[in-house]
């Protein structure tokens, strides 16, 4: 069953001579559940794709459609809605607040949204991430690995259709980068979310169940590999 869709994405930055073509022209079909690895050199466009799917940056033309439904045709409040519910963004760098503690930074998206925190959902999440025992850290005093649990903690809590995530594993060595996207692909299956995941690891990209590779804004490679 489909879940999302691309069509003919562009996204253009600056003006006249300087215009960068972030994206030139991408159209795909992902299906629920699906787990994709978005693959490609450094400034081909990856994350200004994932930030068009993920409702925060405004594509040139093109449109993406959630569930059918064209998730910049409406306004901004509904887009605003369309981010803290239906997907979850996962960084680099984490993307922490320093002052939160562990738990205030996994609800924080809950409760900005004005919902209630499904306490089993936290504590399981909690759990399932090895965090528990730290609800009270602030993110300095975890180690990467965890810092990235906790974001993907905060992701999850929603309970999105589609997580998003942008080389969740680039600042970390191998053990805890494969740690990591277990537990993506945990989630994946437990609770048939979409996963959209760009990586500079091959060994990681391969875990996917269908490759996609960018060059200069475009899509050069679309395959299934099956897991
Ligand atoms: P990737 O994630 O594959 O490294 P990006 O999507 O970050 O690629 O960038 C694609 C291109 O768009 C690059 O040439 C980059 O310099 C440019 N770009 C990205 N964001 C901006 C921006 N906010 N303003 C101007 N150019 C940008
Ligand atoms: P991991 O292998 O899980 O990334 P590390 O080897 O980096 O963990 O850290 C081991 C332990 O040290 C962790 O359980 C973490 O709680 C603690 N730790 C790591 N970095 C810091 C820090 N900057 N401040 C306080 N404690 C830390």
């Amino acid at each position: 069953m489909e879940i999302l869709r691309v069509e003919n994405l562009k996204k253009y930055y600056g003006e006249g001579t300087n215009t960068v073509k972030a994206l030139d022209g991408i159209s795909f079909s992902v299906n629920k559940g699906e787990f994709i690895s978005i693959i490609g050199p450094s400034g081909s466009g990856k994350s200004t794709l994932l930030h068009i799917l993920g409702g925060v940056d405004k594509p040139t033309s093109g449109k993406v459609f959630m569930n059918g439904q064209d998730i910049y045709g409406g306004t901004d409040e509904q887009l605003a809605v369309f981010r803290r519910r239906e997907v979850g963004l996962i960084y680099q760098f984490y993307n922490l607040i320093p002052v939160l503690n562990v738990m205030e930074n996994m609800t924080l998206p809950v409760l900005m949204d004005g919902r209630d925190i499904n306490q089993e959902r936290l504590g399981e999440l909690t759990d399932i991430l090895g965090l528990k025992g730290r609800e009270n850290h602030l993110p300095n005093q975890l180690s990467g690995g965890q810092q990235q649990r906790v974001s993907i903690g905060r992701a999850l809590m929603n309970a999105p259709a589609v997580v998003l995530a942008d080389e969740p594993t680039g600042n970390l060595d191998s053990r805890n980068s494969q740690e990591i996207v277990e537990l993506l692909k945990l989630s994946n299956v437990k609770y048939q979310q979409t996963l959209i995941m760009i990586t500079h690891d091959e060994n990681i990209a391969l875990q996917a169940d269908r490759m996609i590779a960018i060059e200069d804004g475009k899509i050069t490679r679309d395959e299934v590999m099956g897991r």
